[in-house]
């Protein structure tokens, strides 16, 4: 059995990207500390992936999340009520461990004059998930993202995920979910909004 890095045969396909001398060895060092040998044949190739794979992983770093959210309609038809999306799936990768980070997000806004494209929020989320995270910090990026670029009168942002470095090694915790959330605005300030935007999350 083979997997498949994305990339197939065709000339209208992407090329594959070039993965340096010095990080091919940088995984065969890492190859041959897990205890294995990088020379046998099933693993001549995975340096090579494994470069290709963490572009992929980490590809927000190529660009600025709020570049999604430019393009604004400012005419909301007097619509002024919670605007949500829920059950975003996302990965991500530790910063501490490199291990992945599986979860899904739901974020919410109350427009004051600008809403944008629904899938435009869980481009923002990708956009800072696809780097080296915790998920704090994640949460609170994705938040702060729309805050100030679609300046709302709130924000929520909610987050859980499971942690590859806790289901995997350490206390190989399997099944446990880490929720972090934040709040911005109304959602913070008004007890009668947060309890409204919680319960239609799914967390009222
Ligand atoms: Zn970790």
């Amino acid at each position: 059995m083979s997997c498949d890095d994305g990339y197939v045969d065709d000339p209208g396909a992407p090329q594959k990207p070039e993965v340096p001398e010095h990080v091919q060895d940088a995984i065969r060092t890492l190859i041959e500390w897990s205890g294995d040998d990088p020379t046998r044949e099933g693993l001549i190739d995975t340096p090579k992936r494994v470069g290709r794979a963490w572009l992929e992983y980490c590809q927000g770093y190529q660009e600025d999340p709020a570049i999604h959210l430019s393009r604004v309609f400012e005419e909301v038809g007097g619509y002024d009520e919670i605007v949500l999306l829920k059950d975003i799936p996302f990965q991500s990768h530790c910063e501490h461990h490199m291990a992945p980070i599986t979860g899904k997000a739901a974020i919410a806004y109350l427009p004051k004059n600008k809403v944008v494209g629904i899938s435009k929020l869980a481009r923002v989320l990708h956009g800072f998930a696809r780097r080296l995270q915790i998920q704090e910090r994640l949460t609170a990026e994705v938040a702060s993202c729309i805050w100030d670029n679609l300046e709302p009168h709130g924000v929520a942002v909610v987050i859980e995920a499971q942690h590859g470095c806790m289901t995997g090694r350490g206390v190989r915790t399997p099944g446990v979910n880490m929720v972090t959330s934040r709040l911005c605005g109304c959602f913070l300030d008004d007890q009668r909004s947060r309890k409204e935007v919680l319960s239609l999350m799914g967390y009222g």
